[in-house]
């Protein structure tokens, strides 16, 4: 083999070489897609159609009360109601989207409703959160609080509705009434109308204002704290709401026999 061929030689060895690894690159690229696409395949969110939840198409409007520098109501060790409020809401949002429902946070994290530089920051929270209410359309909200009184030995949820509606005094009645049963509670509270808290006179939806237990009794601001708390009192108000979303259902008409036409 002269030196000429035996350099063409090796540029045909060179050459065969790199569109073998050329060909070998392609053929991993596609097997990574695939699996890429097989991975997005085995979600299991995919799996579950819209339609076989029991509440898809109910609108749950849940409002995490205060947050940014309104912290509410101080615990006596220190809880600050801003936070057990946005903790319970998290927990019910996931509850409730369980059941189907959309739900619409009026606030995601410690942040107000309003702009650092407002002069009046609790009145331009309490307008955004029913400017997102209205936009809602929601069928029912529920805002979120926690009480504190002066004698420490108050203690238990207890549940508000605005005083003329009578669609809300039935939300807070069920709503009250699971809180009551699935949190064991030794001395049961009744729901009560209000007709003075700003979002509860302004809201034309109907709202209850779930306050969940009292931040100035020692043992129940433990309790608020206690995940497992938390989760209990997130499945009671889901309880509470779909009992009042299955009660606003109406009844499906009665299907009539064809009358015989007329010869
Ligand atoms: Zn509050």
């Amino acid at each position: 083999m002269d030196k000429k061929t035996m350099t063409k030689v090796i540029f045909i060895m060179v050459a065969a070489m790199a569109v073998a690894l050329l060909i070998r690159g392609i053929v991993l690229h596609s097997k990574n897609d695939k699996q890429a696409q097989t991975n997005v395949e085995e979600l299991p969110f995919t799996e579950v159609e819209p339609e076989e939840k029991p509440y898809s198409g109910c609108i749950v409007v849940v409002d995490a009360g205060h947050g940014g520098k309104d912290p509410g109501k101080v615990g006596v060790n220190g809880t600050l109601e801003k936070d057990i409020n946005l903790e319970i809401a998290l927990l019910l949002k996931d509850e409730l989207e369980g059941e189907g429902i959309t739900v619409v946070l009026t606030r995601y994290d410690d942040s107000g409703l309003y702009d650092a530089n407002s002069s009046n920051k609790k009145v331009q929270d309490m307008r955004a959160r029913l400017l997102i209410i209205e936009e809602s359309k929601a069928d029912l909200v529920v805002s979120i609080h926690q009480n504190s009184f002066g004698d420490a030995s108050v203690r238990g949820p207890q549940v508000f509705y605005y005083e003329t509606s009578e669609n809300g005094a039935n939300a807070a009645e069920l709503v009250q009434n699971a809180l009551n049963e699935d949190l064991e509670i030794a001395r049961p509270r009744v729901q009560k109308g209000n007709d003075n808290y700003y979002l509860l006179t302004k809201c034309s939806n109907v709202m209850v204002i779930a306050e969940c237990g009292f931040l100035s009794n020692p043992e129940e601001e433990a309790l608020l704290n206690d995940k497992e708390y938390q989760q209990r009192i997130a499945e009671a108000l889901k309880r509470g709401i779909c009992e009042y979303l299955e009660s606003q259902r109406v009844a499906p008409m009665d299907i009539k026999e064809p009358e015989e036409p007329v010869i």
